[in-house]
């Protein structure tokens, strides 16, 4: 089942250069590769479309991913990955950041540092919070401190909840709301659904908006990061949205498919 918004859509499609691909819910679920996700993905190569995989867990380094994929039999490389941590990474750059505090997992910490950061509680230039699953009373305490001295600060992506095979596990939407709770100060959330998820990774490829499309699983997260950055937006029907959703959804995907390869009917 398709649902096409416009011709203009249609048009853009036949020019697609790049795709961002959500992972868990569009072409994996838990740890289980749909059966259909490598034709897709060797049919997306056939046409000269490259995809890059988008994540919001900044708990996890891109390496962590490239072994995840490599166990369901697809070949990955680290620049084919994307997470919330990289693109936190990206934007700091961009705003000439260079010493912040960060409260993250040791493969973030390692992420920022071979970026070049110094990573620091004293006089920092800004305060990062990732999906910190190393998080102490002493980390928050200080970044409590530090954000009452006016360091601004920022969190890699807002998810409440993180899915995991058998339910769900805190993330750090919620374990950034302590310090809101304590400050009155809101971060400046990267991520999807915003537009830093995707503008500097724009940059990095060197492509326009344009020639781009984004696929998930998510309304309000895939989708409307598709809205947010001006790309085109593809729902699959594999993972947490249903139809039922998209007729309630403020957020209005451009096309709906049941799953990641009915994708490829477009270009035969
Ligand atoms: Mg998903």
């Amino acid at each position: 089942m398709v649902l096409l918004k416009n011709k203009s859509i249609e048009k853009r499609l036949k020019k697609l250069k790049i795709i961002f691909l959500d992972m868990d819910g569009t072409i994996y679920m838990g740890n289980d590769i749909f059966p259909w996700t490598i034709d897709f993905l060797k049919g997306l190569t056939a046409k000269n479309i490259r995809y890059v995989f988008l994540t919001n867990n900044s708990s996890r380094s891109a390496d962590a991913y490239v072994n995840k994929l490599a166990k369901m039999g697809i070949e990955a490389s680290i620049e084919d990955i994307y997470t919330s941590g990289d693109a936190t990474i990206d934007y700091l750059k961009e705003h000439k950041v260079k010493k912040i505090f960060l409260m993250g997992t040791p493969s973030l910490e390692e992420a920022f540092v071979k970026a070049g950061f110094k990573l620091s509680d004293n006089n920092p230039d800004m305060i990062v919070m990732g999906y910190d699953k190393t998080l102490t009373y002493q980390k928050l305490n200080t970044a409590y401190h530090l954000i009452k001295h006016g360091v601004p600060w920022c969190a890699t992506h807002p998810d409440m909840l993180c899915p995991t095979p058998t339910g769900f596990d805190i993330d750090l939407g919620a374990m950034m709301q302590a310090l809101i709770s304590a400050t009155g100060v809101e971060p400046k959330v990267i991520g999807k659904p915003n537009a830093e998820m995707t503008g500097p990774l724009l940059n990095r490829l060197g492509v326009s908006s344009e020639y781009v499309a984004i696929m998930g699983d998510r309304l309000y997260t895939d989708i409307k990061t598709g809205l947010n950055g001006g790309l085109i937006s593809i729902l699959v029907l594999t993972g947490e949205a249903t139809k039922e959703d998209v007729k309630t959804s403020e957020v209005a995907p451009h096309i709906m498919i049941d799953k990641n390869i009915d994708l490829l009917d477009f270009f035969s």
